[in-house]
């Protein structure tokens, strides 16, 4: 497929801005995650979000994103039924909610786009496990990133630990290469065939990202034209790092970097 010849191999440099892009978006979910409580609104969490990239000298990469019409905030907020792409603002947080925040953020050139899903105050058992077993899945994922290995090597693990839980994926959203673009070649997948696509190499920055639904595949959008939900109301939570694929093997990037921390001034 054409798109294959398209991807864009990042030197070590580049990979290094793609790392702070990425402590700044941690910073972001770090300080989302340590606000949610039950009354808080999904607008307030998407304010103090904006506010966050912006001290570190970054712009949210989601905000005017392309798309029915551009995306009006710096955070996707998905609520329970809701898969991904929920648009923040009156609504809110309930306990027992589970609740998916997506974040991008743009420096320097470079996009960062990570995701976490959390319980609001006391979640069901049946919720904790779906957590546990999406966030096991992008584990999993991450651990194919291995130089000559293939696309579908990630998919194919991810499908495979995903629906020996009973959870499905979905077929029409997945995760893709990410660098001076959020969506970049090639696409990845959370469902396919190990062996196949293309052959990861050093230098491949890749967003992964199982997106897990407790029912049906099936999806549909809601009438905002942003916010996708399981078609059959089933519980939904997602997972998201960017990685780089490199010599020693997958690197996170979107995790918090003490070394950043402790100079903010490496990231203005
Ligand atoms: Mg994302
Ligand atoms: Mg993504």
């Amino acid at each position: 497929m054409v798109w294959q010849r398209n991807v864009i191999i990042k030197t070590s440099e580049e990979i290094e801005i793609m790392r702070q892009a990425g402590h700044i978006n941690a910073l972001v979910h770090e300080t989302v995650r340590n606000l949610i409580q039950p009354g808080i609104t999904t607008a307030e969490l998407d304010a103090v979000a904006e506010q966050v990239i912006r001290d570190h000298g970054g712009a949210p990469t989601f905000k005017g994103y392309p798309g029915p019409y551009p995306f009006p905030a710096t955070l996707t907020i998905s609520i329970n039924e809701a898969l991904v792409h929920g648009i923040p603002g009156k609504k809110r947080l309930q306990s027992g909610d589970l609740v998916s925040i997506d974040c991008g953020t743009t420096y320097k050139g470079f996009v960062a786009d990570s995701a976490i899903s959390v319980g609001v105050g006391e979640i069901p058992k049946k919720a904790r496990r779906l957590l546990e077993v999406t966030e096991k899945a992008l584990q999993i994922g991450i651990s194919k990133m291995q130089a000559g290995n293939r696309v579908g090597d990630i998919s194919a693990a991810i499908q495979e630990y995903v629906e020996s839980h009973g959870y499905s994926v979905p077929r029409e959203y997945t995760g893709h290469g990410v660098g001076r673009q959020m969506h970049e070649a090639p696409q990845v997948p959370n469902f396919g065939s190990a062996g196949r696509g293309l052959v990861l190499r050093p230098g491949i920055t890749l967003a992964i990202e199982p997106m897990l639904l407790a029912g049906a595949y099936k999806t549909r959008v809601l009438p905002d034209q942003w916010t996708v939900v399981s078609a059959d109301g089933s519980l939904t939570a997602h997972f998201e790092h960017t990685v780089a694929v490199t010599e020693n093997g997958p690197q996170i990037l979107t995790i918090l970097d003490e070394s950043y921390r402790l100079n903010s001034k490496r990231l203005v």
